[in-house]
């Protein structure tokens, strides 16, 4: 059993000398629970004291010496590639080559925001006297989800850090091991102490990190309803920056002279990678009622040609869902599917295989738009976060625009046409922070921001953005 060292704070693991242990949860092999002690609620105080102590010496270093340190972490990320992969898929289930990705995405991401990303911030003269300069916020609180624990917190640290700001980073109560080998990969780059805390937990220590006084900024990615609550949580707060990444119920409006081909090989990738655990995930398909019919059967037999299978094994293309809790919330779903009029073409059955893990078929089913929805919740309007994709036909643009937008997410939409202008149209009326062309919802560019718009964020996109919410403006004058 792997050891639970506690959190991470003023650069020391703070251990518990506690029978037991934490046990590593394995969604690919059944279930095993994590003890509630594990939760380091009482580290928050001291983990926000020591990221405000470390603030002021780190703010005001050169940016050159920052930048070192955190070339240092690239270093190390790349030299544990493989047991950051291997934490990642062990912890939350998917198969090798994508947690590989993950962390190359990581490490790419260090190259693109520390140039790129930080030349947003250049300071700006619009008078000989007159220009303004970026300063940084201080105690940044960054909230991960479980889906990329380390590649989505990972943007958002290189910013807040580049930037001169300090970080408590509370990973997802599901990925707890990855969280801790992050920061020991923050140790092992010799950053000087306080800059970077790790505390662990669920809810509780997230609510008391999102509370404090003496924290600056929070950056969180996770589901709309979390994101919601923490929203409130801050309001009273105006001087505390709250970011929000949050779901999908992304979409492809396929057009009847797109190269349907094309856009049936990236509907399959985009709806069944990460066993459809991501924000970007494909959730349904919107295509003009000539290419129904194919589109449906083909989906449905590329779908079925997905393996199914452990993160280990050389043939598997996709993996578990993450826990029992989503387990059940993907049946469920299945069954408001029904009773929102939905035709199954795939059902839905648990898949029983060695090891035994929380493996599911995925699903496909056809609708009919009903007209705009007031209450937006349900097998329609909600993410699931699970391989389900609905697919709706039209007639009209006008139609496809319509069946669109009537969704209170607006992170991703694909448009499959030929057609530029047509595109553009798109662009105009689609409800999105991102629009892609002719590609799938999946493989959004990390040259570029990446925010949602609606229940999916709060116009601050991440991304190549980061570092702007990081800091605020002072306006210089003489
Ligand atoms: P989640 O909302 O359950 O949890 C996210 C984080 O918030 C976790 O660290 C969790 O412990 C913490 N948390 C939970 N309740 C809290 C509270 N009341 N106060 C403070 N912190 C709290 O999300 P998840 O299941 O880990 O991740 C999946 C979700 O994340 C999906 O909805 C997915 O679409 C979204 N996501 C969005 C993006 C994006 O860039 N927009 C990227 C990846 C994932």
């Amino acid at each position: 059993m792997e050891r639970f060292k506690g959190p991470y704070v003023n650069g020391c693991f703070i251990e518990r000398k506690r029978k037991g242990g934490l046990q590593k949860c394995d969604p690919g092999k059944t279930i095993r629970t994590i003890g509630v002690w594990y939760e380091t609620k009482g580290a928050v105080k001291p983990a926000v004291a020591a990221a405000q102590q470390a603030f002021d010496n780190w703010a005001w270093l050169k940016e050159s010496e920052r930048l070192y340190y955190l070339r240092t972490l690239q270093a190390v990320f790349t030299k544990r590639r493989d047991q950051l992969a291997e934490s990642i898929s062990s912890e939350m289930g998917k198969i090798l080559p994508e947690s590989q990705a993950e962390v190359q995405a990581a490490i790419d991401k260090f190259d693109t925001l520390l140039t790129e990303g930080l030349g947003l911030l250049a300071s700006h003269k619009s008078t000989q006297n007159n220009y303004y300069a970026y300063h940084p916020r201080g105690v940044m609180v960054i909230l991960g989800p479980f889906n990329f624990p380390l590649h989505l917190p990972n943007g958002n640290w290189i910013a807040a850090l580049a930037t001169g700001n300090t970080v408590v980073f509370k990973p997802s109560e599901l990925t707890p091991f990855t969280g801790q080998l992050i920061a020991e990969c923050f140790h092992e780059a010799g950053f000087p102490k306080g800059v970077f805390n790790l505390v662990q937990g669920g809810a509780t220590v997230g609510q008391s990190l999102v509370k404090h006084p003496d924290v600056k900024g929070v950056i969180f990615v996770g589901s709309d309803r979390t994101g919601q609550e923490i929203k409130k949580q801050v309001e009273h707060d105006p001087k505390k920056i709250c970011i929000l990444e949050m779901g999908g119920k992304n979409a492809a409006v396929i057009f009847d002279d797109a190269d349907l081909e094309k856009a049936i090989t990236a509907c399959t990738a985009s709806m069944l990678t990460t066993t459809g655990q991501r924000c970007n995930a494909l959730s349904r398909i919107i295509v003009h009622e000539s290419m129904v019919t194919q589109l449906t059967v083909e989906l449905a037999n590329r779908t079925l040609s997905w393996h199914p299978g452990y993160y280990k094994q050389a043939d598997a293309m996709i993996g578990p869902l993450v826990s029992k809790a989503a387990m059940t919330n993907f049946f469920n779903y299945q069954e408001l599917a029904i009773k929102a009029g939905a035709r199954a073409v795939l059902t839905p059955f648990r898949i029983s295989m060695s090891p035994e893990g929380y493996y599911v078929t995925p699903t496909i089913h056809r609708l009919d738009w009903q007209g705009p929805s007031k209450d937006q919740i349900g097998y329609r309007y909600d993410e699931i976060f699970a391989p389900d994709v609905a697919i709706y036909s039209f007639k009209k643009p006008e139609e496809a625009i319509q069946i669109h937008n009537d969704c209170r997410y607006g992170l991703v939409a694909s448009v499959f046409t030929k057609d530029k202008i047509r595109f553009e149209e798109m662009f105009r009326y689609l409800e999105v922070g991102n629009l892609y062309w002719n590609r799938g919802t999946i493989g959004s560019s990390p040259t570029l921001p990446f925010g949602g718009v609606k229940a999916s964020g709060n116009d601050h996109p991440a991304g190549l953005f980061s570092p702007l919410f990081c800091t605020y403006p002072v306006a210089i004058q003489s």
